[in-house]
């Protein structure tokens, strides 16, 4: 194996459309699978080294935090590295599918975060989420007033609605510590079915930083379509309509979002 390490700006972009285009095809390959489809998970430890107690377990339908393994790179670095730090999860009972929760992960869980964390909710922001390192690609968390949760991505340096910046986001959020009502979690996740689907899923979005926006707006459009939402996007204010919490309630009435007719999130 060789590597080789662009530096000159220009070098790299002239390369980022051939690295999306393999990712896009790593991206399909597991696009077909279902956390039902498999009996086993792989865990990735890599980021104990500071943060200890944390533990990701990496499901068909929502890949690692950072965004950089998903289950079949979970398998294949097993495969490789038997005492490595991904190591197969066997799924065991099935304690709830709706919030992502199984016995045997939930053991798993507890002894390799030092005993911290007894309970796993695989696909819940609120109840029982899974912890956060620190180098999750975003950050969400829930905006009670709106009933909904806003997205940051972690380029954005700007003032969030929740009246934090992504980076004292990160602070509350990652070092392992289990934290109801935020999640660390990656790009991709975000247009799984699987996302935060114990509280209603992706509908649930009412705020995203306006890069990250433009960049997933196929995968919303996507969600979009599956939901049956026209302008589903639209709807999704970002920094340009709303910098409050306020404001975000005030443009998404104004869009008639959905988020404002499910069950309250608490
Ligand atoms: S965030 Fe990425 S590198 Fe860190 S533990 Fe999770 S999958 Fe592994």
């Amino acid at each position: 194996m060789q590597i080789t390490i662009y530096t000159r700006e220009n070098d790299v972009n002239e390369r980022l459309p051939i690295v999306r285009e393999v990712y896009q095809q790593r991206d399909a390959r597991i696009a077909d699978m279902t956390d039902e489809s498999v009996d086993t998970f792989y865990s990735c430890a890599l980021c104990q080294s500071f943060a200890p107690n944390h533990i990701c377990i990496i499901t068909p339908e929502r890949s690692g935090l950072c965004g950089a393994y998903n289950w079949l790179d979970g398998k294949a670095a097993f495969q490789i590295s038997p005492t490595g730090p991904n190591q197969p999860v066997k799924k065991g009972r099935v304690i709830s599918p709706e919030k992502g929760q199984w016995q045997d992960v939930n053991e798993f869980v507890y002894h390799s975060s030092h005993k911290t964390l007894e309970i796993f909710n695989a696909y819940s922001i609120i109840e029982h989420p899974m912890t956060s390192c620190g180098c999750f690609e975003c950050i969400s968390c829930v905006l009670p007033s709106s009933n909904g949760i806003m997205i940051v991505y972690r380029d954005c340096v700007g003032m969030t609605p929740c009246g934090m910046k992504f980076s004292t986001l990160a602070g509350m959020v990652g070092g392992g510590v289990q934290t109801p009502g935020f999640i660390g979690h990656s790009k991709h996740y975000i247009g799984s079915k699987k996302f935060i689907m114990a509280e209603g899923g992706a509908k649930r979005i009412v705020w995203m930083n306006r890069d990250l926006k433009e960049e997933m707006e196929p995968m919303l459009q996507n969600i979009g379509e599956k939901e049956g939402i026209e302008n589903f996007i639209s709807m999704i204010a970002d920094e340009t309509v709303a910098e409050t919490e306020e404001e975000v309630l005030a443009y998404i009435t104004k869009m008639n979002h959905p988020a404002l007719s499910m069950p309250p999130l608490f």
